[in-house]
């Protein structure tokens, strides 16, 4: 970005947005150039120059290749954006893997490596940034799952590293609310991503539609629709500690599809009790 664009968005407020080259991270990201300037942190370096490139013209990103995992690596990221951007106002912690496999069948290098990127990385994303967040009195959003409030079936680490997201951020709510900083977490369901396509493109026949089935608003999440939740919480000025479902209403209750065939609703044998 050249001098004088730089200096057209200098009075914006900065955000910090991890895993910002694919996916939700990316869209949030997208979502949020329009209002602030963007850190753009991703492990992959040409994903996240290629988020600040299509970030061009509408405001000042940068790119900065971190593994969440890694504390110095993230420390010298932050440090870079104070230099370049001199302040921090938004984080978003968006860095996530999926992993499959019960108690039984996750090794334990899965759990460690899941753990490592869902629930260290988010921790320590906090950590390096809740400095420079106190001194704008700002905002810290996780993407959890609904997996952190509900079971998951064959997800074990996934869904141990999603609970313990809820319970950290909401810890951090009580820890900083005083310093005026929020942090929130936002718990999508299905979300139409390339992680999302890759977990669709290793199960069995039908269970995108099984899951699809599932949602009362009748569709996978686009990336988009979780932006605009984390947009929400950035420029909410009193939600602090909360769990944001963004899943079609799919963890509201107990759910069919009208649509599907069911005996009691059809008049069946059992549908006469
Ligand atoms: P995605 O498209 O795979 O994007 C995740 C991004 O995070 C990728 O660019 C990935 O890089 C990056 N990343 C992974 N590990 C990292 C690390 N150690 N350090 C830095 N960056 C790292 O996935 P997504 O669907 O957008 O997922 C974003 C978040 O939403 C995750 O926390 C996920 O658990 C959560 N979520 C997703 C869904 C869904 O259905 N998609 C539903 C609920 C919650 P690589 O490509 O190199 O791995």
């Amino acid at each position: 970005m050249s001098a004088t664009a730089a200096e057209n968005f200098a009075d914006r407020p900065v955000a910090l947005v991890t895993g910002a080259g694919s996916g939700i991270g990316r869209a949030v990201s997208l979502d949020l150039v329009r209002t602030h300037r963007i850190a753009v942190v991703d492990r992959d370096a040409a994903a996240a120059a290629a988020v600040v490139a299509a970030a061009g013209g509408v405001g000042h990103a940068e790119a900065y290749a971190v593994d969440v995992t890694e504390e110095e690596s993230l420390q010298d990221a932050v440090r870079r954006v104070l230099q370049t951007f001199g302040r921090l106002d938004a984080v978003a912690a968006c860095a996530g893997i999926a992993s499959g496999g019960t108690v039984e069948t996750t090794t334990l290098g899965d759990w460690h490596r899941t753990l490592a990127v869902n629930l260290t990385g988010v921790f320590l994303t906090a950590r390096v940034t809740v400095p420079h967040l106190r001194a704008t009195r700002g905002s810290f959003t996780a993407i959890a799952s609904d997996a952190g409030t509900t079971g998951a079936m064959d997800m074990a680490a996934y869904t141990a590293s999603k609970h313990a997201v809820l319970g950290l951020v909401r810890g951090m709510a009580l820890d900083f609310g005083r310093d005026g900083v929020r942090s929130n977490v936002v718990c999508p369901g299905f979300v139409e991503t390339p992680m999302a396509r890759g977990i669709f493109a290793d199960a069995p026949e039908g269970t995108e539609e099984f899951y699809r089935e599932l949602i009362p608003l009748g569709r996978f999440a686009e990336a988009e629709d979780v932006a605009a939740v984390v947009r929400h919480l950035v420029e909410s000025r009193y939600t602090n500690g909360h769990a944001y479902a963004i899943d079609g209403g799919s963890t509201a209750g107990y759910y069919r599809n009208p649509a599907a065939p069911f005996v009691a609703a059809t008049g069946g044998s059992h549908g006469e009790h």
